[in-house]
């Protein structure tokens, strides 16, 4: 599939990546129908974003048709329209059991997809925390 790619401080590239396939029971795999760019993905382009990871597919605002979801997901389904949010968090963690889910400490969680995992500037993402 086609994923735009943050490569290098101030390089971004449209390559071909594998399709993202289920991690964990608690993922779900999406298929993009909008995505938009954010500043923040300007940020990482430019180098402002220290934790970004070069090789990850940008794009944290997206939404889509779910494909597939994991065994211990229960709020979504196969088909389903969703939005995706930009903070995946696991809801155990002491900033998620606060509500500051953005500050999630799980590696999946806070603001992890299009910056330390692959995001939605993509034909497909995989959503850490589905539910
Ligand atoms: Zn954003
Ligand atoms: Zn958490």
């Amino acid at each position: 599939m086609l994923a735009y790619t943050y490569i290098s401080s101030g390089k971004f590239e449209l390559i071909d990546k594998p399709k993202p396939e289920l991690q964990s029971p608690r993922d779900a795999i999406v298929r993009i129908t909008l995505g938009s760019i954010c500043t923040s993905d300007l940020h990482i382009k430019h180098g402002s974003v220290p934790r970004a990871v070069p090789g990850i597919t940008v794009g944290h605002e997206m939404v889509g048709v779910v494909e597939e979801v994991g065994s211990e997901v229960r709020s979504v389904k196969a088909g389903d329209r969703v939005t995706v949010n930009v903070e995946t968090f696991c809801g155990e963690c002491f900033f998620c059991q606060n509500g500051f889910v953005n500050n999630c400490t799980d590696p999946n969680g806070g603001w992890a997809l299009g910056c330390r995992i692959d995001g939605g500037q993509a034909e497909y993402v995989r959503v850490p925390y589905a539910d």
